[in-house]
Order: structure tokens, then sequence, then C-alpha cells
């Protein structure tokens, strides 16, 4: 059995993530006490339901009162009135963290429920599905993949020890690096791709009805795969974009301009150009097998 790193810990937002987050804690940690937050009260009798939580509530300042762990795992655009909302409830001695995927304005949003004796220790679990919502969550997602951690340069580094802990209880190799950092790395690994995705899948659905079936039917060409990206959840993937807009700009701009140089080397029949390209690209997915991320 793990070591028992928290006795009462508050998810605020129990969807894919916070509910995959509850599932580790109670398979490895079951005398910890669970108390999830969500809107809704189908939410909550879901959580019920698959015994999430030890207790529910739509009330964030009531899960948060006495907890020693405070998870903020709800879409970005909820986290300031969340942060105003918990703030007077938070115990002395309380770490604050949270799964947001851009960590420069969720610091910003929660900084305001932190005062001398509360410890933000902000995270990103980088794992997932297109899936939403808490019976969708399994314990099992986490395992392998890698959690960003984006201490505040001031942080004290007990917090941080435990936060890292508690994602080895659930099997992810931990990194800490700077918040700006990771949003320009997500931007590229993460943020593009699914914006690429979604602008594909757009485009498929503005052609007209005909070609719109054949698209289905053949999907199996490329499509899919791109559909299987652009089905994830559009809450929280409009709050990605507005939240990390100017990284995310960067790195569309430098995407623009090699689209635009494979386009040229089509247009002028340049077979080598692109044969390199795609030589180099396939060694890119062979790393990330040997790195397990496949
Ligand atoms: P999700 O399945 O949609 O769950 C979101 C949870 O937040 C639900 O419990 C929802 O409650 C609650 N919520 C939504 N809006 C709220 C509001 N305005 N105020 C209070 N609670 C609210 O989302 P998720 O996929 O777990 O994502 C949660 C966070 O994890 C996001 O910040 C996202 O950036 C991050 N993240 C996601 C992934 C991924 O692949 N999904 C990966 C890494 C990190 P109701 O059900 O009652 O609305």
């Amino acid at each position: 059995m793990a070591e028992m790193l928290f006795d009462r810990v508050a998810l605020i937002g129990i969807g894919l993530i916070g509910s995959s987050l509850a599932r580790v804690i109670r398979r490895d940690n079951p005398a910890t006490r669970i108390i999830a937050c969500a809107r809704r009260a189908e939410t909550l009798d879901v959580v019920r339901r698959l015994n999430l939580a030890d207790e529910t509530t739509d009330d964030p300042t009531r899960a948060a009162r006495g907890a020693d762990l405070v998870v903020v795992a709800t879409p970005l655009s909820a986290y300031a009135a969340i942060a105003a909302a918990i703030a007077p409830a938070l115990a002395d001695g309380a770490i604050l963290t949270d799964v947001g995927s851009v960590k420069e304005t969720a610091i910003r949003d929660l900084l305001s429920a932190v005062r001398p004796g509360v410890h933000l220790v902000p995270g990103h679990p980088v794992a997932g599905t297109e899936h939403s919502g808490p019976e969708n969550g399994f314990a099992e997602m986490f395992r392998d993949r890698w959690c960003i951690l984006t201490p505040l340069p001031d942080g004290a580094p007990e917090p941080v020890a435990k936060i890292t802990a508690l994602w080895r209880m659930a099997e992810m190799r931990v990194v800490t690096m700077p918040a700006e950092h990771h949003d320009r790395v997500l931007a590229m690994t993460s943020h593009l791709p699914h914006l690429i995705a979604y602008t594909i899948v757009g485009t498929a659905t503005a052609l007209g009805d005909d070609l719109k079936s054949e698209v289905i039917a053949f999907s199996a060409g490329g499509f899919r795969d791109f559909t299987r990206i652009a089905a994830s959840d559009p809450v929280m993937w409009r709050d990605i974009f507005i939240k990390n807009r100017e990284a995310v700009l960067d790195v569309l701009q430098r995407f623009s301009e090699d689209l635009t140089a494979l386009q040229r080397a089509i247009r002028r029949g340049e077979a080598e150009t692109l044969e390199d390209w795609f030589i180099r690209t396939r060694a890119i997915r062979r790393s990330v097998i040997e790195a397990k991320q496949a």
C-alpha cells in the first residue's frame, strides 16, 4: 500500500481528469477522504454512483474547507471565480494545485486564492482522451505519461515534493519547468495539433453533401484520426486557445511558413524536398514510440 499523502482532498471539478485522480486516490490511499465538487446534479449523481467521493457538493467554498489538498480540475475559464470562492476556506498549510493545460494564466487566476501559509503548486498531467465526464475516467490513464509541474520560483519545496508524490502514485513521470516554457512546449505538441484537427474536420464538414458522405465513408485514409482529436471537449479547447494565445499564434506562424514551403514543393514537383521532409517526420514517429508515448 502506498504511503498516505493527504487526509482530505477536495476535487473542484470531477470530470475526466478529476475522476481519474479520484480513482487513483481510492486505489492507493483508500483512507483519504475525497470531497467532489461539480456544478450539475447529474455529474454529482454519477460520482456517488461510482463511489468516487465521500462527500459531494456544488459549492467550491464548502468543498475546500478543511482540505489539506485542493485540486482544481475544471475548464480554465472557471479558475478565477473558483479562486475567489475557495480563498476564505483554504486551511493554513493547505496545498492548492490544478491540472489545467495552460499554466501562466492558471497561476495568475489561482494566485488570488493564495495567502501566506497556503501553497500553490500548479500542475499539468499530460494524459487524457477525447472523452469528458466522471464516467469516462480511469486510474491507468496517467501511467507512464508525463506530469509537468510549474512551481512558483519563491515557493517552498515540501509542497512540490508532495504533489510530485501524488502524480508518481498515479504512475506518472514528473518534471518541473517554468510556466512560460510549459505553455510554449504544449502549444507545439498539443494545442497546434488540435487546432489543425479542428480545421481539417471543419473544412470537410463545409463540403457539399455528396462529398461529405464520401469523406466519412473513406475516412480510414487519414481523416478518421483527425476526427478523434477534433471530438475533444469544445469548452476545454476554447479555453486553451484563449488562454495560450501568444504561444499558439507563434507556433501557428511557423506552421504556416512550413505549409507554404510544402505547397511550393508540390506545385514545382520537387519530389526530393517532399521525400526528405517525410523521412525526417517518420524518424520523429520512431522516437515517440521509443519514448513509450505512442
Ligand atoms: P471535464 O471532463 O469536462 O470535467 C470538467 C469538470 O469541471 C466537471 O466536473 C464540471 O462540472 C466542472 N466545471 C465545468 N465548468 C465549471 C465551472 N464554470 N465552475 C465549476 N465547475 C465547472 O474536463 P476534463 O477533461 O477533466 O478537464 C479538466 C481540466 O483538465 C481542464 O482545465 C483541462 O485543460 C485539463 N486537462 C484535460 C485533459 C484532457 O485530455 N481532457 C488533459 C490534461 C489536462 P459539471 O459536470 O457539473 O459541469
